[in-house]
């Protein structure tokens, strides 16, 4: 698989990058078993980034992460976060910044993650997350525990006012460039480029909806985005095509991004999901695509403190 340039860290990622938040059992029970043969999986198939949070599984996918990674820490690059602990639990603070990277580096059975980034920081205080929360993340890139440092979040007018205010080596948004929404190219994506920054895509399978797992009870889609959704898969299936597959090609095709982040927790997701990289997308197909989502386009739904919203809800 292709290796893409993250920004001007240096690093060169795969153009699949292995989302751990399903390590978590945040979209359906699975073992520690499974877990690390999806792992073993996507490293031997040519997967070098992977992305986890102390947030997913509550540090379960963190903890069954470093598990599996025991013995090829050095084939990978590895991302965590820190800020967001639960559904509810915040804390962007300094203090906390620092705490959270041994806490993540014990788990993760590593002296150092090549990426630490602010998790969701749409649910922080934008003052702090400028302030208080990079300076922490810069003072741990000094300390050697990380290599490069970024912000996430589903909000991107936010992250754009990080980035002009106090650049840092990566942004990932997610759900905001898919076959469902694209408005991460009207926001984001022009600032992280003039700046040189890394731009990691995650949930290309909009969390779930694109592909034909269930649905899990925290979904925040509306009914309009989930009826488009399951409108995309009929006509893929139609034509022989896998939707998850689909999908994900579509997002590989996105100029500047550098990795497509895709949550997978087995060997058989893991392979079907790189057979996305020898799906060539017909415009008939894109066309028929764009007809039939109708109303389900572009939603974009709350997350966060409402004063850090894109757009009035
Ligand atoms: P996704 O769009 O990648 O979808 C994941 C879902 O699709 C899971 O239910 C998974 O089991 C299912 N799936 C994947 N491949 C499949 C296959 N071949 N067959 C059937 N089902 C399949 O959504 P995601 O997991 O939310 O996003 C990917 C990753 O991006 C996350 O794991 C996480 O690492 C990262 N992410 C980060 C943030 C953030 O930092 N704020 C937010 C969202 C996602």
């Amino acid at each position: 698989m292709g290796l893409r340039p993250l920004g001007a860290t240096g690093l060169r990622v795969s153009a699949i990058g292995f989302g751990a938040s399903p390590l978590g059992n945040e979209f359906g029970h699975v073992s520690q078993d499974e877990s690390t043969r999806a792992v073993h999986q996507a490293i031997d198939s040519g997967i070098n980034f992977f992305d986890v949070s102390p947030y997913y599984g509550r540090t379960l996918a963190e903890s069954r992460l470093g598990i599996a990674l025991q013995g090829k820490r050095d084939k990978v690059i590895l991302a965590t976060k820190c800020g967001r602990y639960d559904t509810d639990r915040f804390d962007f603070s300094a203090e906390r910044v620092r705490s959270s990277i041994d806490e993540s580096l014990q788990r993760l059975r590593t002296d150092y993650v090549d990426l630490f980034q602010a998790h969701d920081i749409e649910f922080g205080n934008e003052r702090q997350i400028e302030e208080e929360t990079v300076p922490a993340l810069r003072e741990i890139q000094r300390s050697g525990q990380a290599r490069f440092i970024g912000i996430t979040s589903y909000q991107l007018g936010l992250l754009v006012r990080i980035l002009q205010a106090r650049p840092v080596d990566t942004v990932l948004s997610y759900c905001r460039f898919n076959l469902l929404v694209r408005d991460m190219d009207n926001l984001l994506t022009p600032v992280a480029k003039e700046k040189g920054i890394g731009l990691i895509n995650a949930s290309p399978l909009h969390m779930g909806l694109l592909s034909e797992s269930e649905i899990p009870a925290w979904h925040p889609a509306p009914r309009s985005v989930r009826d488009a959704a399951a409108r995309v898969r009929r006509i893929c299936r139609d034509r022989g095509l896998n939707p998850g597959q689909v999908g994900i090609s579509y997002c590989l095709q996105h100029p500047y991004v550098a990795t497509t982040l895709v949550g997978m927790a087995s060997v058989e997701q893991v392979r079907t999901n790189l057979g996305a990289l020898d799906v060539p997308l017909d415009p008939s197909l894109i066309d028929e695509i764009e007809a039939a989502i109708g109303p389900g386009r572009n939603v974009v739904w709350a997350s966060g403190l409402p004063e850090n919203a894109d757009y009035a809800s």
